[in-house]
């Protein structure tokens, strides 16, 4: 069996964002040389997501409107997350959209549905963080 491990690393600018990263683990698993197996690709930060959906920016309008309803971001006195800190909204909209995915590998390709693609949701940014990008098969 063959593995392969790699990171991504990302500086979002802005508190929140989403980043269709579905090239960048393309890339990966070209450079694998699996042909049949399995990636896992998640969030190495508790304040960040992977996630599978539509590329489509009104989607992702309403996704932050809905997380917004969720967990708002202020007052941030309405939170108790250690005191001072200002990013409780952040994991609570992790929690929401998840930690991490698992695609099929298919004949060296990503084995996703149709419009599926991979992104990377930022809910606490201005700071590098990283992915993980695991891939295992033969
Ligand atoms: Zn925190």
């Amino acid at each position: 069996m063959k593995s392969h491990r790699q990171e991504l690393w990302f500086n979002v600018p802005a508190r929140r964002g989403f980043l269709n990263i579905t090239p960048q683990v393309e890339e990966i698993l070209a450079a694998s040389g699996v042909q049949e197996g399995l990636v896992l690709v998640n969030a190495m930060h508790i304040t960040a997501s992977v996630f599978i959906n539509d590329d489509e920016s009104g989607l992702h309008h309403d996704y932050e409107v809905w997380l917004e309803k969720l967990a708002p971001h202020e007052p941030i006195s309405q939170y108790r997350h250690n005191g001072a800190e200002d990013n409780a909204d952040a994991h609570m909209k992790r929690q929401i959209m998840g930690r991490e995915v698992v695609v099929a590998i298919t004949q060296g390709r990503l084995d996703l549905g149709p419009w599926e693609q991979i992104f990377y949701g930022e809910f606490d940014g201005r700071r590098r963080k990283r992915v993980l990008v695991k891939i295992i098969g033969e």
